[in-house]
């Protein structure tokens, strides 16, 4: 029993450690940030010779489709540093989950050994 406590008590507190990163005011911006190297289709273009082009894009999923946006140089600094605020928001998210999970297990494992026949 004191070891389900101390188990539970350790999920609050990782609970409180990981909800940090939403009280956070940074703006989120969703994808990711990488160099794309591609061919332009021109037939005489260097690309041909295997000097490919290369820019930064962002890339993300909406409504399961694949989108892509290429990206200033100017912003790609701040646009992946967002990327990187998202990244870490939607891990915490995915750890709250399991989190919440692990709690209710505890729970009904405390309930168990807890509860008694009304008459005994
Ligand atoms: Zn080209």
């Amino acid at each position: 029993m004191s070891r389900l406590r101390s188990a539970l008590g350790n999920r609050l507190a990782e609970l409180r450690r990981v909800l940090k990163v939403v009280f956070g005011r940074s703006a989120l911006v969703k994808g990711n940030v990488y160099e794309l190297a591609r061919k332009c289709g021109k037939p005489n273009c260097i690309c041909t010779r295997g000097q490919l082009h290369r820019s930064m894009v962002l890339t993300w999923s909406e409504k399961g489709k694949g989108r892509l946006l290429s990206l200033p140089r100017e912003r790609v600094a701040a646009i992946k540093r967002k990327s990187e605020a998202y990244l870490r928001f939607r891990r915490a998210r995915a750890r709250v989950t399991e989190i919440h999970r692990e709690i209710l297990a505890l729970m009904d494992r405390i309930e168990k050994l807890r509860r008694e026949e009304p008459l005994r």
